[in-house]
């Protein structure tokens, strides 16, 4: 491609960016243009030929975006990730232009400072005097390594010797723990059945009895405790563990205590949510992601971990000396603790947003969020319509419409949700709570205003509405 027309090209996809930007916050765009597979394969020209079409890259673009889901739209309420973070969308932009590999400091010098000042920034909230950490491809891969410098911890032959080298292990979490925790331990050699689940108190906080209880259990069948993971904000309701609690038992058996703080952990910016935290000074690692409730575009996930060189000493190889030489840079290089050879540049985007909005821009930026997670259950206990299905302790907020004597409220509400999306005007997921299937509402775009959250209600109960009508003319 000429760089003349490369340089056209460039410019209309500035205008695309800027279009997509603005119709996130027009509240009669549609958050989806929802289509079925097969439908919209029939629309897209997506066959790949031997011959290039390199004009045609506008158009394809366009298209792209067309059925796009727009995750800085106010009726995207979905999932943990979302909003439009400008200065982090302009690092990721940076980051591919500069295309280069995270492993040593000689090739990637910025990115390499960038990411050990993030990462000591990051440990300066959790309370330890020393720490590491690094930056990874989610946070489920940040749980995974936790267990593996864990096990390699405790058991340092298993480097070498593998699986022969260990008994069997045990991990205990939360009966709502994210499903990454069963992933890493049949990962490590644990075993999907070495997951311990712990009771919940009413709050959906793991029980610190049933936790005791449990690690008793595994003794008694022969598993040696490895781990207790508390969950720092549930992925359904948004419940924090008590950390405290779980530290007494850990520190009693002598078991590593990690956090899970995949979703909620950047709660910990804000002072006034510091308390959710509280014990977090006595855990050994701390998964904390900005991919999520800092809306840093997808991947950025930071693993921290309290004793320094754990993480080499449990991961190093001591081979590829074609990419790794001693010099007197080698101790700022990533690559040797990692598990990836090749590592993208997420710390940009993610030093730029915090360099632009701050601390304390990041703190209001969070309490804004608690803000409207308040308003919108006052909402639910509002409407008659409505009826809120988990007690909301942070960012998620649980609820359903409300059905007649007669209908399944389970499928009335799958349906519901379905048909907004189908009509792309609002974006909501749902997940099965004891008390049935529920709504799950999840705040996490600081752009969003009380009014957009009002409208979404609106928007809801008006659609549920229609909805019970046309069930109620099918069933006359
Ligand atoms: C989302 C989530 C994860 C996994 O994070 P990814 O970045 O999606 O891999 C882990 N734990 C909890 C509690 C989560 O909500």
């Amino acid at each position: 491609m000429e760089l003349n027309q490369e340089g056209k090209v460039l410019q209309d996809i500035f205008e695309l960016i800027q279009d997509w930007v603005k119709e996130g916050r027009n509240p009669e765009a549609k958050v989806i243009d929802y289509h079925k597979p097969e439908e919209l394969r029939e629309k897209l020209n997506l066959g790949l030929g031997s011959e290039g079409s390199d004009g045609e890259m506008l158009v394809q673009v366009r298209e792209y975006l067309k059925y796009a889901v727009r995750t800085n739209h106010s009726s995207y309420l979905n999932q943990l990730f979302g909003g439009f973070n400008f200065p982090a969308f302009i690092g990721e932009v940076i980051t591919s232009l500069t295309n280069t590999s995270m492993y040593t400091y000689e090739v990637a010098p910025v990115a390499t400072l960038m990411e050990k000042e993030i990462i000591q920034k990051m440990i300066s909230y959790t309370g330890w005097k020393t720490g590491e950490g690094a930056l990874m491809t989610g946070g489920s891969n940040t749980n995974l390594v936790a267990m593996l410098v864990a096990r390699n911890t405790k058991f340092p032959e298993a480097k070498l010797e593998g699986l022969s080298a260990l008994p069997k292990l045990a991990i205990f979490v939360s009966e709502r723990s994210h499903f990454s925790m069963l992933k890493g331990a049949n990962t490590i050699g644990v075993g999907q059945n070495g997951v311990f689940k712990v009771a919940l108190d009413a709050n959906g906080r793991m029980r610190g009895d049933a936790l005791e209880n449990a690690i008793q259990k595994a003794l008694s069948e022969g598993f040696t405790p490895l781990m207790i993971c508390c969950t720092s904000g549930t992925t359904e309701t948004g419940s924090f563990d008590a950390i405290d609690e779980a530290a007494d038992v850990a520190q009693r058996h002598n078991i590593w205590l990690h956090v899970d703080g995949s979703w909620g952990g950047s709660a910990i910016l804000s002072a006034k949510r510091q308390y959710l935290f509280d014990g977090l000074d006595r855990a050994d690692s701390f998964s904390w992601n900005p991919h999520k409730l800092m809306n840093i575009p997808l991947v950025c996930s930071a693993l921290l971990i309290k004793s320094e060189g754990t993480m080499g000493e449990s991961i190093r190889t001591h081979a590829a000396d074609y990419i790794y030489h001693e010099n007197d840079t080698s101790e700022y290089d990533f690559g040797p603790n990692s598990l990836q050879c090749g590592r993208r540049v997420d710390s940009l985007k993610l030093w730029l947003a915090w360099k632009y909005f701050g601390d304390n821009g990041y703190a209001s930026r969070i309490e804004h969020l608690f803000d409207l997670a308040s308003r919108a259950t006052q909402i639910v206990e509002e409407s008659p319509e409505l009826e809120l299905m988990f007690t909301t302790e942070s960012l998620n907020v649980n609820f359903r419409f409300i059905t007649p004597e007669g209908i399944d409220s389970d499928r009335f509400n799958e349906s519901l949700r379905y048909r907004l999306l189908k009509n792309g005007k609002a974006m909501v997921n749902y997940c099965r709570l004891d008390s049935g299937l529920s709504i799950r509402l999840i705040l996490l775009n600081p752009d969003l205003t009380s009014a957009d959250i009002k409208q979404f209600f609106n928007l809801f109960i008006e659609e549920g509405k229609a909805l019970l009508k046309e069930h109620r003319s099918l069933t006359a």
